[in-house]
């Protein structure tokens, strides 16, 4: 694995030359830009071995291509308890940073690639399994970060791609050469793109005949030419940039996305893995989809266990941990979060071999993996600002406990449990404000709701898996209906 550790990351990113826009100016090292830096330290715990004891199974593996030593997020899920320990490492980081750790989108993008590659050769006679093959194996070796790019912008939603007033709402070829496609667009809301060294592009839906252009997978180095950056806002960022660490809450780590413009960029043979065959697109979404949807039951269960500690700690702070609705609402929210992690390990456990020889999610149990996600993260953070009290939106700022005119009043009227240090309440109360309703909802509760497919898309492949005629056989059955 090239790139070692957490420090060589960091400093792998500061190498890369990108065209990148942060608060409408070029910004040429993102890594040291306060605003971005937490979240590639939130990518950098993966590049961590870590204390946990866990730690060392799961975030490594061995790749199946090389048989050496590679970090999971750079693996083709072999068996069902890849499947599985890729969940349990997910909710390790999660625990780790309390945000998105950003680097699980492409992982699960070539995971998707890897299964529905092999089928389009075999269906079209292209050879696109092996050039994918051969890329995931220089990923696992220089052990780099890709972002996996799915959405487009989708301009009129009432339009398919090849009906819009503008072609460029979806990202689509437009030029063929002999040495590879030029192609044109924008994927929206990217999470860890700047994080990124790579960027592995999918169409975002299944796409028909005569959309042929649409339908295209690739990958290309974030430096290549014609790629845009632009860094998407989130509440309260700019307390990262305000020297005020109390005051954000969770000041080591972040999570990030971006519009990123792909403006005639050039994409060479041996990096494009799909290319105008229509009827496999389709597959992509959905296999991508389930994967990223598995995910969840890991990723927000991590950032779940920190807010049920962060309000539990809150409560003991000002005395109110032992009323028995604040007991009652702790258990509502382990209740909760182990709920979404059950549904993760069962997608998992129930995962099936593809014709490739790789390994897919059960896609029915991921579906409801991710419409939990879309509603218990919230229940879990509206029952955090319950026990946190007022003071969560309340609070002085860090400069009021510095300023030695106001200091002592903050620290006497601001006490709880006396004897627990009035910036230790501060502090906690300010990482529920991130996670709840601060710069750390965007990933907790936003991308919960629409990362990976917002609600309707899960509810749609929900009515699709859920096989109502067999159970409507079942009922004739059991009350002795005949046909
Ligand atoms: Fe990984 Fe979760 Fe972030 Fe997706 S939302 S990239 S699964 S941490
Ligand atoms: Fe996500």
């Amino acid at each position: 694995m090239k790139i070692g550790d957490p420090v060589a990351y960091l400093d792998s990113l500061r190498e890369l030359d990108r065209n990148v826009f942060v608060l409408g100016e070029r910004c040429d090292c993102t890594v040291d830009h306060p605003l971005v830096r937490p979240s590639a330290n939130a990518v950098a715990e993966s590049y961590n071995p870590g204390e946990e004891p866990e730690a060392e199974g799961l975030l490594y593996a061995t790749s199946h291509l090389t048989g050496r030593k590679i970090s999971r997020f750079a693996h083709i899920h072999q068996d069902t308890s890849d499947l599985v320990d890729k969940v349990l490492m997910q909710r390790l980081l999660g625990r780790r940073t309390a945000t998105c750790f950003q680097r699980c989108v492409g992982m699960d993008g070539f995971n998707a690639l890897y299964s529905v590659t092999y089928e389009c050769d075999q269906v079209h006679g292209t050879h696109y399994h092996s050039r994918l093959k051969d890329y995931v194996e220089w990923v696992q070796d220089e052990n780099i970060v890709i972002e996996g790019a799915m959405t487009d912008v989708k301009g009129d939603r009432s339009l398919r791609p090849n009906q819009q007033a503008d072609p460029d709402m979806f990202v689509h070829v437009v030029d063929r050469t002999p040495e590879g496609i030029v192609v044109r667009g924008a994927k929206a809301h990217q999470t860890g793109a700047l994080n990124s060294h790579e960027i592995l592009v999918m169409p975002t839906t299944a796409m028909r005949e005569g959309e042929e252009d649409y339908a295209v997978s690739f990958a290309v180095p974030a430096g290549a030419k014609g790629i845009t950056f632009i860094l998407g806002r989130q509440p309260s960022d700019t307390r990262k940039v305000e020297g005020v660490p109390l005051d954000v809450g969770n000041p080591t780590f972040g999570s990030q996305e971006a519009l990123v413009i792909f403006d005639d960029v050039f994409v060479p043979n041996e990096r494009v893995f799909m290319c105008g065959e229509t009827d496999q697109s389709g597959k992509v979404v959905e296999r991508f989809a389930a994967f990223h949807r598995q995910s969840y039951g890991g990723c927000k269960v991590g950032v779940g266990d920190v807010i049920i500690g962060a309000a539990q700690l809150a409560s003991q702070m000002q005395g109110s941990v032992k009323a028995s609705h604040v007991r009652d609402k702790i258990v509502e929210m382990v209740h909760l979060n182990e709920t979404l992690f059950s549904c993760g390990i069962a997608c998992s456990a129930m995962g099936l071999e593809t014709p490739a020889g790789n390994y897919d999610v059960d896609p029915l149990l991921a579906n409801i993996c991710k419409l939990n996600v879309t509603r218990f993260p919230f229940e879990i953070a509206r029952l955090a600002q319950d026990l946190a009290g007022g003071i969560l939106v309340t609070m002085p700022s860090q400069k009021d406990f510095e300023n030695p005119e106001i200091a002592p009043y903050l620290d006497k009227y601001l006490r709880g449990v006396n004897g627990v240090p009035t910036l230790d309440r501060m502090k906690v109360t300010r990482l529920i404000e991130n996670v709840t309703v601060g710069c750390g909802a965007a990933s907790y509760l936003t991308e919960s709701m629409h990362g990976a497919g917002s609600p309707q898309a899960q509810r749609i492949m929900i009515a699709r898996l859920a096989d109502l005629d067999e159970k409507v056989r079942l009922a004739r059955r059991v009350a002795g209906i005949e046909d």
